[in-house]
């Protein structure tokens, strides 16, 4: 902090004076001593020249300035220790007939003014802490207004600002530009398992690793959550550096930040605009480099991607998508298919999960993981969710005779319907206005939207419970879960992720992961259903392991309950 900016305390305040009047100066030190003695410590510089050289080598907690130096307006001379000296406070002295010129000093920055020789009634030192009380507030407001809390790095409006100036430099001469979004993954997981204090400071360490990745002439500022807006000019913008340059980036973030004892692993995504082929503005570059990072994300690795024509064309068209899916509902082109799930002891089916399909008039069939990360984006899910719920019980109901009980219709939640407050609410009215017994119905949470919140996962959990739903924790074993909160769930069934299961008879590793899944389920009392079995050797080695259930083309593919009822129909040993 500059002495500017500290307290008023019992220490000396220092003070530099610059006034050519020797006596003048002199009549201001006295008035001083005598009003506080030593209170004050004054520095005297005859000139602005030679005041130079002492503000550089010196910080002051004040500066007193003349307003008629030789050779400087005195408008001057103030907008000039404002550039050199943006902390420290500017109290300028004038004639008594010179007030209003004074006043406007004001407006240039100067943070008040004096009057010379009306120095009676302390008037001098209240004058000063009154100044430097005032330059601490403003500075502060501008730290709030312009400078991220968490980070300390400049906001998106800065950022902006600043861009705008380095792109008019550029166009001067030429010199090679780019702008860089970057949003970390895994944070929310952190932030989940570890708390925000262990967010926050890992948001800290991120910006000073990303820091010491630019040069001086680079910008950076945090944007909302976890995302950076990074400006690079000059040699490393070039074509033949930038790529290697995000590289580096990426490998800077994936190293692991030590925080409160925790050694913390995260990635990011990056994408990038450069200037001028991928915008001609601030705005447009920010813009682009942002389609370019939704892209970059999708990715599983930690990767970068350049903003091309192909990807803004692509954003148009999840734009006219997302429309189409708000009709979609009631055009009912939204279809509920089924997929058995396999008790692997009896062989028989004890259940299916309803996964949905979109039926689109042009464009065919679009998978749930196209459409339905569209639909998480607005309440638009919460719709979807409510219609599979209440398609699946109505379907279910009219299967019921076909099955020998026990048997779940299994329906996927999102994150957002979690959020909801009324959610267990609309779910008990679903099931009395459709006649379900909610011992039938089960809910599929994945594990990234359990330990999003998990405080509210095991209030909403526990009354969806309460109405005797049954809770499935899907894709197992892709999050970050907290095995103290997993233990605190109220939890039926855990689905080992389909990733898991792909090679499990090659892969010792995942085959590790299989088999420390089933036994922590069955530690905590839950069953496990392995997810993507695809052949006999899979199923086999799972049975082994002691896995409970099963689910997989091996045994049927997703279809329609028209399909399904003849499936069940046959009402034999499925492998
Ligand atoms: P999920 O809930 O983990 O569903 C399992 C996915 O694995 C399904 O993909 C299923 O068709 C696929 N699958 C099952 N067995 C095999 C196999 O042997 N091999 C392979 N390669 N794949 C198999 P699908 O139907 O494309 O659904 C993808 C995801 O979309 C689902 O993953 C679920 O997270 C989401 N989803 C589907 N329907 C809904 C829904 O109604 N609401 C919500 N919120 N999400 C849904
Ligand atoms: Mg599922
Ligand atoms: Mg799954």
């Amino acid at each position: 902090m500059s002495p500017a900016l500290a307290q008023p305390s019992l220490s000396p305040i220092s003070i530099l004076l610059v006034e050519d009047n020797k006596g003048d100066a002199l009549l201001i030190e006295e008035a001083l001593e005598d009003a506080a003695p030593k209170a004050f410590l004054v520095s005297h510089a005859s000139t602005l020249e030679m005041a130079e050289p002492q503000y550089r080598q010196q910080e002051f907690n004040v500066l007193l300035l003349d307003l008629n130096l030789p050779g400087v307006s005195g408008m001057e001379a103030v907008e000039k220790l404002r550039a050199d000296l943006p902390t420290t406070p500017i109290i300028v002295m004038t004639g008594l007939d010179d007030e209003k010129r004074a006043l406007g000093t004001m407006q240039r920055g100067a943070q008040d003014y004096i009057v010379k020789g009306q120095y009676g009634n302390n008037i001098l030192p209240r004058v000063i802490r009154y100044a430097i009380e005032r330059k601490r507030f403003e500075t502060r407001v501008i730290e709030l207004v312009h400078f991220d809390q968490i980070t300390g790095l400049i906001n998106r409006e800065v950022f902006l600002d600043r861009l705008e100036g380095v792109i008019s430099l550029a166009n001067q001469n030429v010199m090679p530009l780019a702008v860089m979004l970057l949003s970390l993954r895994r944070f929310k997981d952190v932030t989940a398992t570890l708390g925000h204090e262990v967010g926050n400071k890992l948001l800290k360490a991120v910006a000073v690793r990303l820091k010491e990745c630019l040069m001086r002439q680079d910008a950076i500022a945090r944007l909302e959550g976890d995302e950076f807006i990074l400006l690079i000019a000059g040699q490393l913008a070039s074509p033949e550096s930038l790529a290697g340059f995000c590289q580096q980036i990426i490998e800077a973030i994936e190293r692991p930040f030590e925080i409160n004892d925790h050694s913390v692993r995260i990635g990011c995504s990056i994408g990038v605009a450069t200037y001028p082929s991928c915008g001609k503005d601030a705005i447009e570059l920010a813009k682009h480099a942002d389609i370019s990072l939704h892209r970059a994300r999708q990715n599983v690795k930690n990767t970068f991607l350049f903003y091309t024509q192909t990807l803004n064309q692509e954003l148009n068209e999840r734009i006219t998508l997302e429309k189409e899916l708000q009709a979609a509902i009631k055009r009912q082109e939204l279809l509920a298919y089924y997929q058995p799930i396999v008790d692997l002891k009896s062989n028989r089916i004890c259940g299916v999960e309803t996964l949905m399909r979109w039926k689109h008039a042009e464009k065919g069939f679009i998978p749930p993981n196209v459409f339905i990360p569209l639909a998480e984006k607005s309440e638009l899910i919460l719709e979807i969710s409510d219609y599979v719920m209440k398609q699946a019980c109505k379907d279910f109901l009219s299967w019921k005779d076909l099955i020998a009980s026990p048997f779940y219709v299994a329906v996927n939640l999102s994150a957002r319907d979690f959020q909801q407050k009324d959610f267990v609410e609309r779910l008990g009215h679903m099931l009395k206005a459709t006649g379900m017994n909610p011992k039938d119905l089960a809910l599929e949470v994945t594990e990234g939207t359990l330990m999003e919140n998990p405080q509210q996962a095991i209030g909403t959990l526990t009354a969806c419970r309460a109405l005797g739903a049954a809770i499935f924790v899907d894709d197992f074993g892709t999050g970050y879960s907290s095995l103290s909160y997993l233990s605190k769930l109220p939890l039926d069934i855990l689905k080992i992720d389909r990733s898991f299961v792909a090679d499990i008879t090659t892969n010792g590793h995942n085959l590790l992961i299989a088999t420390a899944t089933i036994n922590l389920a069955h530690a905590l009392n839950l069953k496990v259903v392995a997810e993507g079995i695809e052949t006999k050797e899979q199923k086999e080695l799972l049975s082994i392991l002691g896995c409970d259930k099963a689910q997989g083309y091996y045994f049927a593919k997703p279809m329609p309950a028209s399909e399904l009822v003849a499936w069940l129909g046959r009402d034999s040993a499925v492998a």
